[in-house]
C-alpha cells in the first residue's frame, strides 16, 4: 500500500469533513475524497429511518424512495450487509459498501464510476478504514443535527413562554407563535387555527392561506378531552389547544412526503402545552385589561383605542375647519431582528423606536400601535408641509438611534439599530373618516417598494 495514497485519502477526507455544514457538503466531500480512486459519476449514501424502517437518501430524507427497479437493487444490497454481514457488492461499475456504527448498519453507500471497479483498485487496500471514517462522519453529522434542533426546540418553547411578558393581544401574539413553531419544525407546514367564539368553526390564523379544506372537517372532531390526532396515514398531526376545558384552536403540522415522526410528535406535544400556558395567561390578561387602552410594550393607544381616537379627530377636525394629518411607520426588515437576535431583543427594538419617535412629537400628537411593528400618529392643526418635516426628522431619529442590547447577552453586538419607512397623508373632510390612514398606508407602501427607510406622500 503506498502510504501517499492513504495520506493524501484521510487528508482529504478530514479537511472535506472539517468544512462540511451540511448533509450536501458531507456527501460531496466523500465524492471529493473517493475520486483519488475512481472516477466517480455519482455517489449516494443512505440510511435506514428508524421510525419507517425505510431507505432514505441520505440528502433527502424527508423523502420516499420510489418503488423502482434501481431502489430494489439498493434494498437487496442493505439486507445483504444487514443479513449476510458481507463487506462490499460490486457490479462491474458501481460499488455498494454499509454505513455501520458500533456493530450497527445503519445504510449503505452507492458509488458509480465512470469505469469497471476492478478488485486490484488501491482503494480495496484501505477499504475498512475508509468504510470506519464515512461511517463515522455520518454519524456524527446526525448527532450534531440532533444537537441542533434540540437546542432550537428548547429556544422554541422558551420563546413562546416569554411572549406575554411584553404583551398580551392575541392579535400579535398568534402570529408571532405560528412563525416561532414554524421555524423550529422545517420541513412541515405548520398552522395555527383558532375557533371563533360566535360562529364556533375554525379560523386559519396563521399563515395567511391553507389550501387544504380537509382540515377544518378534522378539527371538528376535537373535544375538550382530544390530545394529538393523526390524519392522512401520519402524514398530517392536529394538536388541539385547550384552553379553560375548552377547545380553543389548534396547531396543525403537515407534511406531504411523510410520516410525522415520534420524535416531532413529542416536541409539537411539549410546544402545544407550552403555547397552552401562554394563550390562558393571555386570555386572563385580557379579561382583567379589557379595557385598557394602552398597549403593554410601548405605552402607545392600542388599535381599539386608536379606531375611537380617529373618529373624534376627524371629526374634530372637520367641524374646526382644521387640518389633520396622519403618519404610518413601519420598522424595516424587522423580521430579520428577531431572527438574528431573537424575539426578546425585537420587543427591545419596538419599544426603544417608540419611546424614540415620542420624543419627536409634540403633546397633543396621537400615538398608537397599529399592527405588530407599526405605528400610526395622527397630528391635529397640522398640514401637510409641516406633518412632511416631521415625518423626515422621526426617520432620522430613528435611523441615529443606537439601541443597546448588551441586557440580551449576544455575542459581539452591543447595539443594533434600524431604519423606518413612512408614508403620510392628509384629511380631506371625506365622509370616509378611515381613508386617511388607508392613505398613509398605501403612502408607506410605496416607501417600501421603493426602497425604504425613506417618507413618501400620499397623492
Ligand atoms: P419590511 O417591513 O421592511 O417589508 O420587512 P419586515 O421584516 O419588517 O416584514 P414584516 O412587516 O412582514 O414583518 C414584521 C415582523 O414583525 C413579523 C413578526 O415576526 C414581527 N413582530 C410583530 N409583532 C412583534 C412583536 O410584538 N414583537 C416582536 N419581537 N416581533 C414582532
Ligand atoms: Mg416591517
Ligand atoms: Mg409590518
Amino acid at each position: 500500500m503506498d502510504f501517499q495514497t492513504l495520506y493524501d485519502f484521510t487528508y482529504s477526507l478530514t479537511k472535506l469533513y472539517d468544512k462540511a455544514q451540511d448533509r450536501n457538503m458531507l456527501v460531496e466531500g466523500f465524492k471529493q475524497a473517493l475520486s483519488i480512486f475512481f472516477p466517480i459519476e455519482d455517489l449516494k449514501v443512505y440510511l435506514m429511518d428508524e421510525y419507517s424502517y425505510l431507505l432514505k437518501d441520505f440528502t433527502k430524507p424527508w423523502e420516499n424512495l420510489s418503488l423502482n427497479e434501481e431502489n430494489e437493487e439498493i434494498k437487496k444490497y442493505f439486507d445483504n450487509f444487514l443479513i449476510q454481514k458481507s463487506q462490499y457488492e460490486k457490479e462491474k461499475n458501481i460499488l455498494y459498501f454499509p454505513i455501520i456504527r458500533k456493530n450497527k448498519t445503519l445504510g449503505l453507500v452507492k458509488l458509480k464510476s465512470r469505469e469497471e471497479i476492478k478488485e486490484k483498485n488501491e482503494f480495496f487496500k484501505i477499504f475498512p478504514l475508509v468504510t470506519a471514517q464515512i461511517s463515522l462522519y455520518i454519524s456524527t453529522l446526525k448527532g450534531a443535527e440532533q444537537v441542533k434542533i434540540s437546542s432550537k426546540f428548547h429556544q422554541t418553547l422558551k420563546n413562546i413562554a416569554q411572549i406575554t411578558q411584553t404583551q398580551y393581544e392575541l392579535d400579535y401574539i398568534l402570529p408571532i407563535m405560528g412563525e416561532m413553531i414554524d421555524g423550529f419544525i422545517q420541513e412541515h407546514l405548520i398552522y395555527i387555527f383558532i375557533k371563533n367564539k360566535n360562529k364556533k368553526e375554525y379560523k386559519l390564523i396563521w399563515p395567511n392561506k391553507c389550501s387544504d379544506n380537509k382540515i377544518y372537517d378534522y378539527l371538528e372532531e376535537i373535544t375538550p378531552k382530544t390530545t394529538t390526532i393523526l390524519k392522512q396515514e401520519g402524514k398530517m398531526g392536529i394538536f388541539p389547544l385547550i384552553v379553560d376545558n375548552k377547545p380553543y384552536g389548534a396547531i396543525v403540522a403537515y407534511n406531504h412526503f411523510d410520516k410525522i415522526t415520534k420524535k416531532e410528535i413529542e416536541y409539537l406535544e411539549e410546544i402545544k402545552s407550552q403555547a397552552t400556558l401562554t394563550l390562558t395567561r393571555a386570555k386572563s390578561y385580557i379579561e382583567v385589561l379589557e379595557h385598557a387602552t394602552l398597549d403593554a410594550l410601548t405605552g402607545y393607544n392600542n388599535r381599539h383605542q386608536f379606531e375611537k381616537r380617529l373618529r373624534e379627530t376627524t371629526s374634530y377636525a372637520k367641524r374646526q375647519n382644521q387640518p389633520l394629518c396622519c403618519i404610518m411607520s413601519d420598522i424595516d426588515f424587522f423580521k430579520k431582528v428577531n431572527d438574528t437576535y431573537g424575539h426578546a431583543v425585537g420587543d427591545c427594538v419596538l419599544k426603544t423606536v417608540a419611546k424614540t419617535i415620542k420624543k419627536e412629537l409634540r403633546e397633543s400628537d396621537i400615538a398608537s400601535r397599529y399592527g405588530g411593528e407599526e405605528f400610526i400618529f395622527l397630528l391635529p392643526k397640522t398640514n401637510i408641509e409641516e406633518a412632511k418635516i416631521v415625518a423626515e426628522r422621526l426617520r432620522l431619529a430613528v435611523e441615529k438611534k443606537k439601541i443597546n442590547i448588551e441586557e440580551y447577552n449576544i455575542k459581539d453586538t452591543k447595539e443594533i439599530s434600524v431604519t423606518i419607512s413612512i408614508g403620510v397623508s392628509e384629511y380631506k373632510n371625506e365622509k370616509d373618516y378611515e381613508m386617511l390612514y388607508k392613505n398613509a398606508d398605501g403612502a408607506l407602501y410605496e416607501a417600501k417598494e421603493t426602497g425604504r427607510n425613506k417618507v413618501v406622500i400620499a397623492k
